[in-house]
C-alpha cells in the first residue's frame, strides 16, 4: 500500500493563498476558521475560540444552526432558484411570515444589506417625487457623520470613512449629513427645505464603534420626520433581530416588536431594513418593509434582483426567524449583555488599559486606553484568539465584542474571564 506524503496545509498555508490570490479588500486577524457550532469556531489545527465577532452580527442564532441547516439542506434539494419571473411556493408564505413578524403591509426581498440600503434609497426618493410632491431629481436624504451603510457607490458617497470613499467619485448627490445623536442639528436641516424625503439612521452605530445615541434621539427623528412629511428608514441590519435585546433596536426597552401593551415605546420606522441575522448566516438574505402607503411606489419593472427572493433565502430566513422567537434569543442578549457590560466595568476599576464599555443587549464595544492609531488594540485581539477568544478591533482603539446570541451565562462568565485575563496580562 502507498504511503500518504501529502502533508496537511497549515493556517500559514491558507493565509498565503489568499495573500497571493485574493483582492486585499480585508485585513483579517491572522486565524484560519474550518468549522464552527453554536458560539464556538475551530481553526484548521484544531483550536477552539468563542466566536465574539459572529460574522458582524450575521450568525446571532449561532454557527451551522441545526434548524437553519436542515431547512437549507431540505430546500437546496426541492427548489433554489426561480427568479421573479415566476410565482414560487415558498416566497409568498415567507413574505406573509416576515411582514406579520416585523409589523408592516409589505417587504421587498434582497440578498445583501447593501443591496437593502439601495432599495430603501429609490423607494425613498420615488416615495418623495410621486407622493410627496418633489420636484424631480431634487430630493435629498439625511444621513449621519460616522455611518456604515454599505459599499456601493451611492451608499459611499456619503460615508465619513476616507478608505472607503476616496478615489471612487465621481460620488452621488442628495444627501446631508448630520452629527449622529444631534437633534438640534437635524431640526435646522429641515427648516426651509422641503425637498427631504428621508432619514436613514443605525439606531445604534455598530461600525462606528458602537455608539448608543440618547434615550429619545430616535423618538425625535420619528418626530421630525412626520412634522416634514419624510419617511424615517432605520437601517436595522446589525442592530436587528434580537442583537441588542429587543427585536430591533427601534423598540427600545420593549421586547414585542411592537404588538404589545407598550406599543407607545415603539418607534416605528417608515422603512425597515434588514439583512444579516435574517438568514442566520446560511445564506445571504436581506429586506425592506414598509406600509402599503410607501411600498405602492414600486411597480414592476422598476426594481429587481434575480435571486431576491427566491424560495431557498425565503425558506432559510423563516426558520432563521422561528430560532430567534422559539429559542427566546431576544431575551436572552438582554440578559447576558447586562452581565457582560458589568463584568467589564469590574475589570475597568483593576486597570488603565480599558477606559470605557457600552452598548445594548450583546452589541457591546470596549474603548483601549491608547491613540486610536496605536496597534494596541489589534496586539490585544491578537493575545484575546491566543486565549481562545475570537474580537476584532474597529476604529482602532476600540474592540467590539458580539457573540452568537445562543450564549450560556456559564459560557459568558467563562468569555468575561478570559477576556479579563487578557487584559490584565497585556504589557505594550
Ligand atoms: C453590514 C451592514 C451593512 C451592509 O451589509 P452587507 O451585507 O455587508 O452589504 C449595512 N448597514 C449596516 C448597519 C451594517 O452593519
Amino acid at each position: 500500500m502507498a504511503t500518504t506524503t501529502t502533508k496537511k496545509a497549515t493556517s500559514k498555508d491558507f493565509i498565503e493563498l489568499e495573500n497571493k490570490h485574493g483582492a486585499h479588500n480585508y485585513h483579517p486577524l491572522p486565524v484560519v476558521l474550518a468549522k464552527g457550532e453554536g458560539v464556538h469556531v475551530w481553526d484548521v489545527e484544531g483550536k477552539k475560540y468563542y466566536d465574539f465577532l459572529s460574522a458582524y452580527s450575521a450568525v446571532n442564532q449561532g454557527h451551522c444552526h441545526p434548524k437553519i441547516v436542515n431547512t437549507l439542506k431540505e430546500q437546496a434539494e426541492t427548489l433554489t432558484l426561480t427568479s421573479r419571473a415566476f410565482f414560487n411556493d415558498v416566497l409568498g408564505p415567507y413574505e406573509q411570515f416576515i411582514t406579520r413578524y416585523f409589523g408592516f403591509d409589505k417587504v421587498l426581498p434582497m440578498n445583501t444589506g447593501a443591496e437593502a440600503v439601495e432599495t430603501a434609497i429609490k423607494i425613498a426618493r420615488k416615495w418623495g417625487y410621486e407622493k410627496k410632491g418633489v420636484e424631480e431629481n431634487k430630493g435629498q436624504i439625511v444621513v449621519f457623520d460616522q455611518n456604515f451603510h454599505g459599499r456601493t457607490t451611492t451608499i459611499i458617497s456619503f460615508s465619513s470613512d476616507g478608505d472607503a470613499k476616496r478615489n471612487f467619485g465621481p460620488y452621488t448627490h442628495g444627501f446631508i449629513k448630520v452629527t449622529y445623536n444631534d437633534v438640534d442639528a437635524l431640526r435646522e436641516v429641515f427648516e426651509d427645505n422641503d425637498n427631504i424625503v428621508g432619514v436613514l439612521v443605525e439606531p445604534i452605530q455598530g461600525e462606528a464603534g458602537v455608539i448608543v445615541p440618547s434615550e429619545n434621539f430616535l423618538d425625535n427623528i420619528r418626530k421630525l420626520c412626520k412634522e416634514n412629511n419624510a419617511l424615517f428608514m432605520a437601517d436595522e441590519i446589525q442592530t436587528g433581530i434580537g442583537r441588542t435585546g429587543s427585536l430591533l433596536a427601534v423598540c427600545g426597552d420593549c421586547t414585542c416588536k411592537g404588538h404589545c401593551e407598550k406599543q407607545s415605546s415603539y418607534v416605528t420606522p417608515d422603512i425597515l431594513i434588514l439583512g444579516k441575522a435574517l438568514s442566520g448566516g446560511g445564506y445571504p438574505v436581506s429586506a425592506v418593509l414598509a406600509n402599503d402607503e410607501v411600498m405602492e411606489v414600486i411597480t414592476p419593472g422598476t426594481h429587481g434582483s434575480t435571486f431576491g427572493g427566491n424560495p431557498l433565502g425565503a425558506k432559510v430566513a423563516m426558520t432563521a426567524l422561528e430560532v430567534i422567537r422559539d429559542e427566546k434569543l431576544t431575551q436572552n442578549a438582554r440578559k447576558l449583555g447586562q452581565i457582560f457590560r458589568d463584568r467589564m466595568e469590574k475589570l475597568i476599576t483593576k486597570t488603565d488599559l480599558v477606559c470605557l464599555v457600552r452598548g445594548k443587549g450583546l452589541l457591546n464595544a470596549v474603548v483601549i486606553n491608547d491613540h486610536p492609531s496605536s496597534s494596541t488594540a489589534w496586539d490585544i485581539c491578537v493575545k484575546l484568539s491566543e486565549n481562545g477568544l475570537l474580537a476584532k478591533p474597529t476604529h482602532g482603539n476600540i474592540i467590539r465584542f458580539a457573540p452568537p446570541l445562543v450564549m450560556s451565562e456559564e459560557q459568558l462568565h467563562e468569555c468575561c474571564d478570559i477576556i479579563e485575563k487578557t487584559i490584565l496580562n497585556f504589557k505594550k
